[in-house]
Protein backbone atom coordinates (compact mmCIF):
# COMPACT_ATOMS: atom_id res chain seq x y z
CA UNK A 1 0.00 0.00 0.00
CA UNK A 2 1.14 3.70 -0.65
CA UNK A 3 1.19 5.71 1.84
CA UNK A 4 0.36 9.29 0.72
CA UNK A 5 -0.01 12.07 3.09
CA UNK A 6 -2.66 14.10 1.84
CA UNK A 7 -4.63 11.08 0.34
CA UNK A 8 -7.13 8.66 2.27
CA UNK A 9 -8.36 11.50 4.53
CA UNK A 10 -11.31 10.64 6.38
CA UNK A 11 -14.21 12.83 4.80
CA UNK A 12 -12.69 11.85 1.94
CA UNK A 13 -13.15 7.89 2.99
CA UNK A 14 -16.63 8.01 4.01
CA UNK A 15 -18.06 9.87 0.68
CA UNK A 16 -15.97 6.86 -1.02
CA UNK A 17 -17.30 4.36 0.78
CA UNK A 18 -21.14 6.35 0.56
CA UNK A 19 -20.72 6.34 -2.91
CA UNK A 20 -19.52 2.21 -3.65
CA UNK A 21 -22.49 1.46 -1.83
CA UNK A 22 -24.70 3.28 -3.93
CA UNK A 23 -23.62 1.23 -6.57
CA UNK A 24 -20.64 4.03 -7.72
CA UNK A 25 -17.69 2.81 -9.37
CA UNK A 26 -14.98 4.66 -10.02
CA UNK A 27 -10.80 5.58 -9.89
CA UNK A 28 -9.40 7.30 -6.68
CA UNK A 29 -6.17 9.53 -6.77
CA UNK A 30 -5.89 9.40 -10.92
CA UNK A 31 -4.89 12.02 -13.43
CA UNK A 32 -8.41 12.68 -14.92
CA UNK A 33 -6.42 14.08 -18.28
CA UNK A 34 -3.60 12.58 -19.88
CA UNK A 35 -1.00 15.20 -19.88
CA UNK A 36 -2.00 16.76 -17.04
CA UNK A 37 -0.34 16.20 -13.86
CA UNK A 38 -3.21 16.90 -11.79
CA UNK A 39 -5.13 13.99 -9.70
CA UNK A 40 -8.56 13.98 -8.84
CA UNK A 41 -9.44 12.30 -5.66
CA UNK A 42 -11.95 10.33 -7.47
CA UNK A 43 -12.62 9.95 -11.41
CA UNK A 44 -15.56 8.23 -13.31
CA UNK A 45 -13.97 7.97 -16.64
CA UNK A 46 -17.19 7.13 -18.37
CA UNK A 47 -19.28 10.02 -17.39
CA UNK A 48 -16.11 12.38 -17.39
CA UNK A 49 -16.70 12.78 -13.74
CA UNK A 50 -13.57 14.40 -11.17
CA UNK A 51 -14.41 14.71 -7.69
CA UNK A 52 -12.03 16.56 -5.29
CA UNK A 53 -12.31 16.81 -1.91
CA UNK A 54 -10.66 19.81 -0.82
CA UNK A 55 -9.07 20.28 2.70
CA UNK A 56 -10.33 23.65 4.35
CA UNK A 57 -7.03 24.55 5.29
CA UNK A 58 -4.61 23.44 2.02
CA UNK A 59 -7.79 25.18 -0.38
CA UNK A 60 -8.62 28.44 1.39
CA UNK A 61 -11.95 27.62 2.52
CA UNK A 62 -13.62 30.70 3.77
CA UNK A 63 -15.30 28.97 6.22
CA UNK A 64 -12.44 27.63 8.11
CA UNK A 65 -9.41 28.12 6.01
CA UNK A 66 -6.45 29.62 8.50
CA UNK A 67 -3.05 31.39 7.46
CA UNK A 68 -0.54 30.65 9.82
CA UNK A 69 1.06 33.93 11.06
CA UNK A 70 4.66 32.80 11.08
CA UNK A 71 6.20 33.46 7.79
CA UNK A 72 2.84 34.95 6.33
CA UNK A 73 3.87 35.79 3.13
CA UNK A 74 5.65 32.69 2.43
CA UNK A 75 1.73 31.26 3.76
CA UNK A 76 -0.31 33.70 1.57
CA UNK A 77 1.48 32.66 -1.72
CA UNK A 78 1.56 29.26 -0.65
CA UNK A 79 -2.37 28.84 -0.37
CA UNK A 80 -3.50 31.60 -3.13
CA UNK A 81 -1.40 29.20 -5.54
CA UNK A 82 -3.53 26.40 -3.92
CA UNK A 83 -6.51 28.24 -4.66
CA UNK A 84 -5.45 29.48 -8.48
CA UNK A 85 -4.59 25.77 -9.49
CA UNK A 86 -8.13 24.51 -8.57
CA UNK A 87 -9.31 26.92 -10.57
CA UNK A 88 -7.06 26.30 -12.91
CA UNK A 89 -7.68 22.28 -13.14
CA UNK A 90 -11.24 23.27 -13.29
CA UNK A 91 -11.14 25.07 -16.50
CA UNK A 92 -8.78 22.95 -18.11
CA UNK A 93 -10.96 19.92 -17.05
CA UNK A 94 -14.31 22.12 -18.37
CA UNK A 95 -12.85 22.88 -21.11
CA UNK A 96 -12.04 19.07 -21.87
CA UNK A 97 -15.36 17.91 -21.61
CA UNK A 98 -15.22 17.14 -18.22
CA UNK A 99 -17.59 18.14 -15.14
CA UNK A 100 -15.76 18.73 -11.47
CA UNK A 101 -17.37 17.86 -8.42
CA UNK A 102 -15.62 19.79 -5.34
CA UNK A 103 -16.63 18.48 -2.11
CA UNK A 104 -15.24 20.39 1.14
CA UNK A 105 -13.95 18.70 3.80
CA UNK A 106 -16.46 19.82 6.28
CA UNK A 107 -19.19 19.26 4.09
CA UNK A 108 -21.22 16.53 6.00
CA UNK A 109 -21.58 12.97 4.14
CA UNK A 110 -25.42 13.99 2.88
CA UNK A 111 -24.39 16.80 1.20
CA UNK A 112 -21.06 15.40 -0.10
CA UNK A 113 -22.64 13.01 -1.67
CA UNK A 114 -25.60 15.05 -3.32
CA UNK A 115 -22.99 17.09 -4.99
CA UNK A 116 -21.23 14.56 -6.75
CA UNK A 117 -24.58 12.51 -7.34
CA UNK A 118 -25.37 15.76 -8.99
CA UNK A 119 -22.00 15.79 -11.29
CA UNK A 120 -22.54 12.46 -12.31
CA UNK A 121 -26.68 12.59 -13.31
CA UNK A 122 -25.96 15.83 -15.32
CA UNK A 123 -23.24 13.87 -16.83
CA UNK A 124 -25.48 11.13 -17.44
CA UNK A 125 -28.00 13.36 -18.98
CA UNK A 126 -25.36 14.83 -21.30
CA UNK A 127 -24.31 11.76 -22.57
CA UNK A 128 -27.94 9.93 -23.03
CA UNK A 129 -28.51 13.54 -25.04
CA UNK A 130 -31.85 14.00 -24.14
CA UNK A 131 -33.40 17.17 -22.48
CA UNK A 132 -32.86 17.94 -18.84
CA UNK A 133 -36.06 16.54 -16.64
CA UNK A 134 -36.66 13.77 -19.04
CA UNK A 135 -34.55 11.35 -17.72
CA UNK A 136 -34.44 11.62 -13.89
CA UNK A 137 -36.73 8.84 -13.85
CA UNK A 138 -38.10 9.83 -9.99
CA UNK A 139 -41.54 10.41 -9.53
CA UNK A 140 -42.69 13.64 -9.01
CA UNK A 141 -44.52 14.25 -5.53
CA UNK A 142 -47.81 15.52 -5.70
CA UNK A 143 -48.32 14.26 -9.61
CA UNK A 144 -50.20 11.65 -8.51
CA UNK A 145 -52.64 13.28 -5.86
CA UNK A 146 -53.78 15.79 -8.89
CA UNK A 147 -55.48 13.52 -10.50
CA UNK A 148 -57.36 11.48 -7.66
CA UNK A 149 -59.19 14.67 -6.83
CA UNK A 150 -60.53 14.50 -10.70
CA UNK A 151 -63.40 12.63 -10.46
CA UNK A 152 -65.91 15.65 -10.64
ZN1 LIG B 1 -14.28 24.38 5.67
Amino acid sequence: MRRQGRRDTKPELRLRRELHRRGRRYYVDRAPLPGLRRRADLVFPRLKVAVYVDGCFWHACSQHGTRPKNNRDWWDAKLDGNVQRDRDTDRRLTAAGWRVARVWEHEDLTAAVEIVEAALEEARRALVGRPPGMVTGRSQPGAQQMSRSGGI
